[in-house]
């Protein structure tokens, strides 16, 4: 059996008619760049997390960049980010004129570490982005009490955590601003490159759109740039964006298979999910010491796996000028050489879990039988 990380064609097999329409429409339209369907999913997504705006742009990675210029950063302004995650998080900040100040993770959430956070402020420092990875929300109240009192702005990436929830609410709703990106891989992508930020702040909602605009259309206030979302992008994610919850659910159904296939195995930490917080599983990561060994193993299994992130941000060559130690951020130092991410998508079949279960069961030298039979999942 063959398992693919993802599978975005089998995804589009079952809105086919849908999608094939709604692009004939944007192409008889000629509705290619912002225009009613950019409008109307705008709408819709702020609508679904509840939040007052919701700003297109090009990618998840302009969102981080208009959102800090938004929020009024100045050279050397000094901001705190975590230390494993996608680079977009930390490039942004010096993208904007800032400086990327890492702060270490929590072992088994991946999550920036609240306590540790208060230790890296300085005079300088003007925010934080804590980072959603995998689809599990930051711990929300511990940043946003060090937010409020040394008077700091908030960013969430939430690029991995589209409907993840912390406490019942939607992540993207806590602080200044949040930045959501629908690369084709994430959980609502389209089929190319779009992204947006969401905010309750009317003036925030207004500058960014129109710095993302060339500052304005027909009177330019200021001098802006060209970070817009196609129609295209936008009638796919309108269609796309009421199966969402549906795809989500089915996500947290094959992370709850996996859980129960993989539980016991010696050497192999699944998931673990903080209080109050609803994982949408972006990515369901596990670590363990025969990291590469399992890779290799799945990998002549043909199961396609991922590292998410091979390397902490500050190890990375770009980051050199930091000059960081292990010993600076020992959980991410530790968590970059363990973790690996199993396939998952909404459409994984239950034959398919089982499959990689028992192959990370058998690479992993644990020799006990495959677990009594589980009552089989409805096909997604
Ligand atoms: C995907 C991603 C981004 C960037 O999104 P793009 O749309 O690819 O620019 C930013 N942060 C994180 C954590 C991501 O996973």
């Amino acid at each position: 059996m063959k398992v693919p990380f993802v599978d975005l064609y089998a995804q589009y097999l079952g809105i086919k008619a849908e999608i094939d329409s709604a692009i004939a429409e944007v192409i008889a339209q000629s509705a290619f760049i912002r225009g009613k369907h950019v409008d109307a999913f705008e709408q819709a997504w702020a609508g679904a997390l509840k939040v007052k705006h919701s700003i297109s742009c090009a990618n998840g990675t302009d969102a981080l960049y208009i959102a800090m210029r938004g929020l009024g950063l100045r050279p050397g302004d000094e901001v705190i980010t975590t230390a494993h995650s996608w680079i977009a998080t930390s490039e942004t900040i010096t993208q904007a004129g800032g400086r990327v100040v890492f702060c270490d993770t929590q072992e088994g959430t991946f999550n920036i570490d609240p306590c540790l956070i208060e230790a890296k402020i300085s005079k300088a420092t003007v925010g934080i982005i804590p980072v959603d990875p995998s689809g599990q929300a930051a711990d929300m109240d511990g940043i946003m009490a060090i937010a409020k009192k040394y008077n700091l702005w908030v960013i969430e990436d939430c690029a991995q955590a589209h409907l993840a929830t912390y406490k019942g609410r939607f992540v993207g709703t806590f602080g200044n601003a949040a930045t959501f990106s629908f690369y084709p891989g994430k959980n609502l992508g389209a089929y190319g490159d779009a992204g947006c930020i969401v905010t309750n702040d009317d003036t925030l909602a207004d500058w960014t759109a129109t710095f993302a605009r060339h500052g304005g259309k027909g009177e330019h206030v200021m001098e802006g740039i060209n970070s817009r979302m196609d129609g295209l992008q936008a009638a796919i994610l309108n269609v796309k964006l009421p199966h969402l919850p549906a795809w989500t659910t089915a996500r947290r159904r094959v992370a709850a298979r996996y859980n129960e296939l993989l539980n016991g195995i010696e050497n192999l930490a699944t998931p673990k999910v903080g209080d109050d917080r609803n994982h949408v599983y972006h990515l369901y990561v596990v670590a363990t010491d025969k990291r590469d060994s399992l890779k290799k193993t799945l990998a002549d299994s043909e199961i396609t796996t991922s590292l998410n992130y091979p390397k902490a941000l500050p190890f990375y060559p770009a980051y050199a000028y930091l000059g960081h130690k292990p010993t600076d951020f020992p959980a991410a130092y530790r968590n970059q050489s363990r973790i690996i991410s199993l396939p998952i998508f909404p459409e994984m079949t239950d034959e398919m879990i089982e499959y990689v279960a028992d192959q990370t069961r058998h690479a992993l030298g644990d020799g006990s039988a495959v677990r009594s039979k589980m009552p089989k999942l409805a096909k997604v």
